[in-house]
């Protein structure tokens, strides 16, 4: 039998699970296993002993008398042998004989091993996953003491294995839903030393809710669905934990930011917004996630875990499904909540004023529209463009007001200038992910419009791509019902987000503004024209208008007109004016 290296016995694969669920391979020296080793070779009276175990294809030693090694090739161990039957300690007189052996691996200054005994760890039927072996420099044989005393030893080693594990499962493991907890997450990542990948933190956003509606064993139950959901996700090694009540945290190794947020991110956002049936209930449960990169966001666990969370709470903020970490944002967010409560204040005292700026029809030169464009009018900083301070408005949430304000002094602008004996034009306003996504949006619109008694073609809204980016579906829908009313919808900055224009034509919307960056270059640069060119052509064929922006002298406007673009905005036109101003140029542009 010991005349070739031991074959892996037949339940290797559950021998292997076994080992791993011991978590032991790699482990720092530990005083408990020295002591049961220098035992079994004082009782043995040899000079060697080891605690070791037998991996894929090497052998470990976890603990060790006499010997230099650390690990050998698991076709080399004798210890290989004796695990195949855990039932039964193994002992070979001299070793000398064994062909494939080599002793010399083993000994002090190249001294040969000749005597070899062990006993298996026997922790289940079957193999055994490991070893404690004595060995000598001579020819000999155990008393039948000494057999006893190892084989004893041996099973105190497995009982220790044992021990250790009931404590770590019960001190690392979450007992609602089975994952490990932060303590047993972090030690996977420890060990399994990953050199790149994605740290994602998962929020069941209304967990806290469902809990005082129908109580804590539905909110368990929910819990643990959103656990098993999370672990049909967990292939290809990706770890899973739960941090606290509603919040899980996922390792996902060799990922980049890209695969996640385009292929994973979505993924798991649409398995987690699935209803879930608990008793007789289905119950909705939406998700934020945030996501950062490591090491790339962070050189530690601790550094990305807390960028996760950064982005984690960036995504609560803005009511977003997802948001990964982004270091300017985080540098960015501290200088948004100092500025809160400024914001407040300036709201307070109506601080926030619209300002209007003409979109021009190219074809006959009339002002066909206005761009509602917000300012800050601070006491001492004067006037503050909308750069300044929009993003900290979107941040705090504050936007949602602010949005709400700039609408209705819209349309109070329109009354007035329509009071005014002028053809007042229609509206656009800006709208920010926050208020697109509120639930009242678009019967606030509603109410905006019929509180100056005009007609929904008075007003008309401008969203990026990135608003509806962030959260597809719920955009669409609200686009949806904004068009239903009357009002239009205008893609803003065209060209700078990440859709392509296949995309845009699945989307409900009236009208594109192309950005200012590609009407920059339009006469100096062929290629641009040529993208401007291929934008209009492809607007038109789907029935949209085409506006350019930031359209700055006559040559850029000559170069529109003749791609066929609609309209034009831009200083060469006007910049942006308070309400009382456009009012004046209206008067002059109707008297030209
Ligand atoms: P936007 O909606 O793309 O607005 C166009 C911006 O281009 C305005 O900047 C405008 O002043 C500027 N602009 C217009 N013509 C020219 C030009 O010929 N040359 C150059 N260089 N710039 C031109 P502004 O007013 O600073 O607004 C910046 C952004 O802030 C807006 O971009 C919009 O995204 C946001 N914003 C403004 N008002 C609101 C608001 O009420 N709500 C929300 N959510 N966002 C707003
Ligand atoms: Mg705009
Ligand atoms: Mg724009």
């Amino acid at each position: 039998m010991l005349d070739q290296p031991a074959r892996k016995p037949p339940d290797e694969q559950e021998r292997m699970a076994e080992l791993k669920d011991f978590s032991i391979l790699d482990t720092a020296p530990d005083d408990d296993y020295e002591r049961l080793v220098q035992l079994a070779s004082v009782l043995c009276e040899t000079p060697m002993a080891a605690l070791t175990f037998i991996d894929h294809d090497r052998q470990w030693f976890k603990a060790r008398v006499g010997l230099p090694p650390v690990q050998i090739p698991r076709r080399q161990a004798l210890c290989a042998h004796t695990i195949l039957d855990s039932g039964r300690l193994l002992e070979v007189e001299d070793v000398a004989g064994i062909p494939w052996f080599d002793a010399s691996a083993y000994g002090h200054d190249g001294r040969a091993v000749r005597f070899y005994a062990a006993a298996p760890l026997k922790t289940r039927d079957g193999s055994a996953i490991g070893a404690l072996c004595v060995m000598d420099y001579a020819p000999r044989t155990l008393t039948p003491a000494q057999r006893e005393s190892l084989t004893k030893l041996g099973s105190a080693v497995a009982s220790q294995l044992k021990l250790r594990r009931q404590l770590r499962v019960a001190t690392q493991t979450d007992r609602l839903t089975g994952l490990p907890n932060w303590l047993h997450f972090e030690s996977q990542f420890d060990t399994s030393k990953p050199s790149r990948g994605i740290v994602a933190f998962v929020r069941l956003r209304t967990v806290n809710q469902i809990n005082s509606a129908h109580g804590f064993r539905v909110a368990d139950n929910l819990i643990q669905q959103t656990a098993d959901r999370l672990r049909a996700h967990a292939d290809g090694g990706t770890f899973i934990g739960r941090i606290k009540r509603g919040l899980f945290i996922m390792f996902f190794p060799d990922m980049g930011p890209k695969d996640f947020s385009l292929e994973v991110a979505p993924r798991l956002t649409t398995e987690l917004h699935t209803p879930y049936g608990v008793n007789d209930l289905m119950l909705v449960c939406p998700v934020n996630l945030g996501f950062a990169t490591y090491p790339d966001d962070g050189k530690s666990l601790d550094e990305v875990v807390n960028a996760a969370d950064a982005a984690l709470q960036m995504a609560i903020e803005r009511d977003e499904s997802v948001a990964f970490f982004d270091k300017s944002v985080d540098n960015q967010l501290s200088v948004h909540y100092r500025l809160e409560p400024q914001l407040r204040k300036a709201l307070r005292l109506d601080q926030f004023v619209n300002y209007y700026q003409p979109k021009i029809n190219l074809a006959t030169g009339e002002v066909s529209g206005v761009e509602a464009l917000v300012r800050w009018i601070h006491p001492e900083r004067g006037v503050i463009p909308p750069l300044d301070f929009v993003p900290a408005l979107e941040s705090t949430g504050l936007i949602r007001e602010v949005g709400s304000h700039v609408i209705k002094r819209a349309m109070v602008d329109w009354a007035a200038w329509r009071a005014a004996g002028l053809k007042a034009p229609r509206i656009a306003v800006n709208v920010a992910a926050g208020q697109l996504r509120s639930a009242g949006f678009v019967e606030e619109l509603r109410r905006a419009i019929e509180s100056v008694g005009a007609q929904s073609s008075a007003l008309g809204i401008e969203v990026t791509e990135s608003v509806l980016i962030s959260n597809i579906d719920t955009a669409i829908e609200a686009l949806t019902q904004v068009r239903e009313l009357g009002v239009p919808v205008a893609i803003d900055d065209f060209g700078t987000g990440y859709s392509s224009l296949a995309y845009i034509v699945t989307l409900p919307i009236d009208e594109l503004k192309i950005d200012r960056a590609f009407i920059k270059k339009i006469t100096a640069d062929p290629a641009y024209r040529g993208i401007v060119h291929t934008c209009i052509s492809l607007a038109h064929n789907l029935s949209l208008k085409v506006v350019a922006e930031g359209v700055e002298t006559l040559a850029q406007q000559a170069a529109l007109q003749e791609l066929g673009c609609d309209e034009a905005q831009g200083y060469y036109y006007s910049p942006p004016i308070p309400a009382d101003q456009m009012a004046a140029l209206l008067l002059n542009r109707r008297s030209q």
